[in-house]
C-alpha cells in the first residue's frame, strides 16, 4: 500500500496510509468542513492491532520512553497557537478552554514522562514462608502489551494524554481511536509522537465511528488493556467485550455540588460560573447539581441567578464569549427539551433558550425529583438548584443515584466535611470546591455507573503494567 506524507488521521506502523472512506470534521459554530480524514475501516484496525501486537514484543526502555514524551511535550508547548486552532473548530470550546486543554496536555505527557522512569517493583520477605529461608523473591513491573485507547469529544486533547502517555510511559504499544466529532487534535498528537522518534507500531491511530472500531478492536485476545472514556451505555459495551483484558473505564456522571448552611456562597457563586458551563456544561464533572442547605437556597438561587445572567454564549473565538455551541444541534435540541419539561415544576427557570447548536446558561431552581435535568447526565450548560434538609440529607441524595465520579462540599466545618467525604460513594470529595476540581497528578477515576479504574499517570503507569515475581533459590 502506498503511503501519504501528509497526515491523512489513518497511522499505522510508523506511516500515514491514505484514506478509503473520509470522516469530515466540521466546525462546530460555522458548520464549515474544516478537514477531511481518512476513515479506518475494520480491516484497518485489525493491521492497526496486530502492528502493536508485532511492536511490543520489543519494548523501549524506559529512559527512551521518557525521551520520547518530553519531546511530545516540548512539541505541542511550541504548536500551542496551532493545536488551539484546531481545537477550537473542532469541538467549538472557547480560546480560553482549549489554552487550558493544551495546558494541561503538556503537562500530562511531562508527568507520564517523569512516572516512566519510576517504575519499580519490590523485594517480597519469604522468611516465614517453609523453606523461604534460601530464597530470594522480588518483582519487576512489566508492560501489559497491547493498550488499546478509546476517547470522548469533549476533552481531545487531555483524555487522549491520559491513556497515551502513561501507556508509552510503561512500555506498552497503543492503538488510539480518538471520537470521530474531533479527530483533529489526536491527529496532531500522533505527528508529535511520529517527530519525536516513537518507532514504527508505537502508537496507532484509527479514526472511525464507534460502531465500526467497536467490534474490530474488543474481543481481540491481543489487546490487554482498554482504557476508554465516554458515556456509561458504551462503558457497559467496551465491559462486556473487554473478555479477560482489564480495563479502565472514566464514565457519565450528574455531578453534585454539597452547599452546608455555613458555607461562604460567593467562593460557590464563583466557582459554580465556570464549572457549570465551561465547555458548554459538557465535562463529565461539570456541576449539574447543588444541593443547598434549605435556610440558604433562596440567597444562593437569586445571587447564582445573578451571575449567570451575565454569561455570554456564542461564537468560540470571540474575547468575550464564555461558552459556545454544544458538540451538535441534536445534542442542543435534547438539552433544551429536558430544560422545558423540568420548567413545568421549577421555581425559577432561566435561560436555557436556544438557536442552532448555541443554549443560553441555564438555571432551574428546584424542579421536580424525577426531572430529567436531575436524574440523568444533561452535558449542557444546566444548572439545578435543589433544598435539601442537612449535609446527611445532601450525601444520602448523591448515595441513592446511579453515578459516582466527583462531589463538591461546601462548608467550613472541618468535622463536617470530614463525615460527608468519609460517607459520599464517589471517587472523589473536593471540599470548599466544586465537583470539577481536577490536578492531573491527582488519582482520578468513578465507581457505580462512573465507571473504574483510576487515571493520573503515576496510578495509570501502574495498572498499565503487570507485576512479574521471580524467585532465586540460593544454595
Ligand atoms: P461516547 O460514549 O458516545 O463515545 C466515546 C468514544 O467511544 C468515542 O470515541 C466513540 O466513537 C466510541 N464508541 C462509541 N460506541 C462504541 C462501541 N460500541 N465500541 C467502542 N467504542 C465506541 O461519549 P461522548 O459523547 O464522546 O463523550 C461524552 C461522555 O463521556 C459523557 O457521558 C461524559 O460524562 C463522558 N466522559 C467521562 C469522563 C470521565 O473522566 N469520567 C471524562 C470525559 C467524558
Amino acid at each position: 500500500m502506498s503511503t501519504a506524507t501528509r497526515p491523512t488521521g489513518l497511522f499505522v506502523d510508523g506511516e500515514w496510509r491514505p484514506p478509503r472512506g473520509r470522516i469530515l470534521v466540521r466546525d462546530k459554530y460555522s458548520g464549515e468542513v474544516v478537514a477531511e480524514l481518512a476513515e479506518a475501516t475494520a480491516a484497518d484496525v485489525k493491521d492497526a492491532v496486530a502492528g502493536a501486537y508485532r511492536a511490543c514484543a520489543k519494548p523501549l526502555g524506559e529512559a527512551e520512553r521518557a525521551r520520547i514524551l518530553s519531546a511530545v511535550a516540548d512539541s505541542l508547548e511550541a504548536r500551542a497557537a496551532d493545536l488551539v486552532e484546531d481545537y477550537v473548530a473542532e469541538t467549538g470550546f472557547t480560546i480560553a478552554d482549549a489554552r487550558n486543554e493544551v495546558r494541561r496536555a503538556v503537562a500530562i505527557y511531562r508527568l507520564s514522562a517523569q512516572e516512566a522512569l519510576r517504575i519499580a517493583g519490590e523485594q517480597i520477605p519469604l522468611g516465614a514462608s517453609p523453606g523461604g529461608e534460601s530464597r530470594l523473591a522480588f518483582t519487576i513491573r512489566v508492560p501489559v502489551g497491547v493498550v488499546v485507547a478509546i476517547a470522548p469529544f469533549n476533552a481531545p486533547l487531555s483524555t487522549v494524554a491520559h491513556k497515551v502517555g502513561p501507556a508509552i510511559a510503561a512500555g506498552n504499544t497503543v492503538v488510539l481511536k480518538p471520537a470521530e466529532k474531533t479527530p483533529l487534535s489526536a491527529v496532531n498528537v500522533v505527528s508529535a509522537f511520529a517527530e519525536a522518534g516513537l518507532p514504527p507500531g508505537f502508537l496507532q491511530l484509527v479514526c472511525a465511528p464507534g460502531k465500526v472500531a467497536g467490534p474490530a478492536l474488543l474481543d481481540d485476545d491481543r489487546v490487554r488493556f482498554y482504557t476508554f472514556t465516554g458515556s456509561t451505555a458504551v462503558g457497559r459495551a467496551i465491559s462486556a467485550g473487554a473478555g479477560l483484558a482489564r480495563t479502565h473505564l472514566e464514565l457519565g456522571s450528574n455531578s453534585v455540588s454539597i452547599v452546608a448552611d455555613d458555607a461562604r456562597l460567593g467562593d460557590v457563586v464563583n466557582l459554580v460560573a465556570t464549572a457549570g458551563f465551561r465547555k458548554a456544561g459538557q465535562v463529565c464533572t461539570s456541576v449539574q447539581r447543588i444541593l443547598v442547605a434549605r435556610s440558604r437556597f433562596d440567597e444562593l438561587t437569586s445571587a447564582l441567578s445573578e451571575r449567570v445572567g451575565q454569561l455570554r454564549a456564542g461564537d468560540p473565538r470571540a474575547q468575550d464569549t464564555d461558552l459556545g455551541p454544544l458538540i451538535s444541534e441534536e445534542e442542543a435540541v435534547r438539552a433544551a427539551d429536558w430544560v422545558e419539561r423540568a420548567a413545568r415544576s421549577a421555581r425559577l427557570r432561566q435561560g436555557g433558550v436556544r438557536e442552532r447548536g448555541l443554549l443560553t446558561p441555564a438555571l432551574l431552581a428546584d424542579p421536580a425529583a424525577d426531572a430529567e435535568v436531575l436524574t440523568q447526565e444533561i452535558f449542557a450548560p444546566v444548572v439545578s438548584i435543589v433544598p435539601v434538609r442537612d449535609l446527611d440529607d445532601a450525601v444520602a441524595k448523591v448515595n441513592e443515584g446511579a453515578y459516582g465520579l466527583q462531589t463538591g462540599v461546601f462548608t467550613q466545618d472541618l468535622d463536617r466535611a470530614m463525615h460527608a467525604a468519609r460517607s459520599l460513594r464517589v471517587g472523589g470529595v473536593m471540599v470548599n470546591d466544586t465537583s470539577s476540581y481536577h490536578a492531573d497528578a491527582m488519582p482520578y477515576g468513578g465507581v457505580k455507573d462512573s465507571g473504574h479504574g483510576v487515571e493520573g499517570p503515576r496510578y495509570a503507569v501502574h495498572d498499565m503494567t503487570d507485576p512479574r515475581v521471580i524467585v532465586l533459590n540460593l544454595r
